[in-house]
């Protein structure tokens, strides 16, 4: 069985060897929790937003942009809630001196038994065998029954205390569950404390006319506080939605696994103002349209999965997470929240303007509800270059290691090489890539074995190699590599453009 950990380790150093992702400030050992995007990683990134962007406003006539300012006036985070209650709960060990957020602790004790009743499942299907019915057997299998109810007592007791506040109940728990600091190995915890995550500045030249600011922990109040100016001038009518996709910052307690949780980080939200009564009906249908928008890109339908929340945010009625099944396990990859009337009422009355929407239909103004979506640009980054890596085994015996990004996320769609750098061959690539770079970003590439070069653009991810030989400058055809297939066939330079775009056309994926 594949050492998750390993595989992960391997993604992280793939990463940073082929110039997708870097440790922020490395020649200054680094700065924890910051990233900066190399080559082929801006360009996925890119590429994953645009995908993003095209299927909610270019793909809904009610759906519109914004780029809203990452400042914001200090009263905004006092209306959102954040101030007062945009807290983690954090404990330390006091052996180990080790910071960890109280419920992801227990979180991973519930993972632990989750992963018994998995091990579970295994051995009985082996055990059974074809006959093996595992939704049968998790309802019916008493040792498993009594594990799942332990995890739901234990979420109970989690979420009752969450909600209310009450941290020493979330300390009693820890205390019950005689859960361990991983690294000391110890049950030596101080108090459970509420830490806010936003980061705070200042602006303004002296030190008492300044004043102190945030830097935004979401995008959506962005949109929030120009709902009026969005919806008038764009004049749109509800139900309809408005797009941002910008950075958001927060001083998480733990930042762990790379890219996944990290203190700077890209948000892309949308909105969608509704009817009061009706948030119901279009948390429902965005929903199933995000879960739609993952399975599109075909990366396996079985590794996403929905997470409804038991324990609200202070603005929701009803909430759901989008899963990925990341090597470390499933994990948040997008949130949807019914946010109802909480953000519009609460500028409305912090700034003292109305924030109303008149419906004709209806002949009555109101307050609109939100149900809103917020994906994080970089998980979703981690999610297609944690499935696409392989190390695929060769029949010479050799290994492989390849990604398998969707063609239309690949930072590079084809890699033009000349088989040797004499004999016209270059020049005649360079004309190829003249007639294709327009379109689609490409790679020129002569040095080394054309072997090795395949192997570099396997591992870059780059869809099509397209290799200049000698035969190109008689007949004017080219060798075409697939990087699935690793078939190779001749083709017409003529026909590159087209069999290029079909592979990366959107409607496609986006039908
Ligand atoms: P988590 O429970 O993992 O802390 P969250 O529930 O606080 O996440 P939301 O506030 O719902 O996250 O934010 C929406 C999305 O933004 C998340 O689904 C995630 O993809 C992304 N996101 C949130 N925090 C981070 C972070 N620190 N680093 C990278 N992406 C993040």
């Amino acid at each position: 069985m594949a050492n998750y950990e390993d595989i992960f380790k391997k993604v992280v150093s793939h990463a940073k060897e082929y110039g997708y992702v870097f440790q922020s400030s490395e020649i200054y050992d680094g700065l924890a929790a910051a990233y900066d995007y190399g080559p082929n990683g801006v360009e996925l990134k890119n590429n994953i937003k645009n995908y993003w962007w095209k299927s909610m406003v270019n793909m809904h006539e009610n759906i519109v942009g914004l780029d809203s300012s990452i400042f914001m006036h200090p009263t905004t985070w006092k209306a959102s809630g954040h101030i007062d209650a945009f807290n983690d709960p954090l404990i330390d060990n006091k052996d180990s001196k080790k910071r960890y957020r109280a419920d992801v602790l227990i979180e991973d004790h519930i993972a632990k038994i989750e992963a018994k009743i998995e091990k579970d499942c295994v051995k009985a299907a082996k055990r059974f065998g074809d006959d093996f019915n595992k939704d049968e057997f998790v309802t019916t299998n008493g040792r498993i029954l009594d594990r799942q109810k332990q995890i739901d007592a234990i979420n109970e007791k989690m979420n009752t205390s969450l909600s209310s506040g009450d941290l020493e109940g979330v300390k009693a728990l820890i205390e019950e569950l005689d859960i361990k600091c991983p690294v000391s190995g110890t049950n030596n915890w101080t108090d459970v404390r509420q830490f806010n995550l936003m980061f705070k500045t200042q602006m303004g030249a002296t030190a008492d006319g300044s004043s102190d600011l945030y830097l935004r922990p979401e995008t959506a109040q962005g949109i929030f506080v120009n709902f009026l100016n969005v919806q008038k001038t764009a004049r749109m009518k509800i139900p309809f939605g408005i797009a941002q996709i910008g950075k958001a910052f927060r001083n998480e307690i733990v930042a762990r696994q790379f890219i996944f949780r990290m203190r700077e980080f890209e948000q892309m939200e949308m909105q969608f103002f509704v009817r009061p009564g009706e948030e119901m009906k279009w948390y429902e249908y965005w929903k199933e349209s995000r879960m739609k928008w993952h399975n599109s890109l075909g990366m396996g339908k079985e590794d996403y999965r929905f997470h409804d929340h038991e324990n609200l945010a202070h603005y929701a009625n009803a909430a759901t997470d989008i899963e990925f099944k990341f090597p470390f396990g499933f994990k948040e990859l997008e949130g949807i929240h019914s946010r109802t009337d909480f953000d519009l009422k609460a500028h409305q009355e912090h700034s003292g303007k109305k924030l109303q929407y008149f419906d004709p239909e209806l002949g009555e103004s109101y307050v609109p509800y939100v149900v809103e979506t917020s994906i994080g640009l970089d998980r979703m980054f981690l999610t297609v270059l944690s499935h696409s890596f392989r190390e695929e085994k060769l029949e010479n015996g050799e290994t492989r290691v390849i990604l398998k990004i969707p063609a239309l996320l690949s930072p590079i769609k084809a890699a033009i090489l000349p088989l040797t750098k004499k004999d016209g061959m270059p020049e005649k690539a360079r004309e190829i890539m003249k007639m294709l770079q327009l379109d689609f970003s490409c790679q020129y590439e002569e040095k080394d074995s054309i072997g090795k070069r395949y192997r570099r653009q396997d591992a870059i991810g780059t869809p099509y190699c397209i290799t200049v030989d000698h035969q190109t400058l008689e007949d004017n055809t080219v060798t075409l590599r697939d990087r699935d297939t690793m078939k190779q066939e001749r083709v017409s330079v003529e026909k590159l453009h087209s069999i290029i775009a079909e592979k990366v056309n959107i409607s496609k994926y986006l039908a």
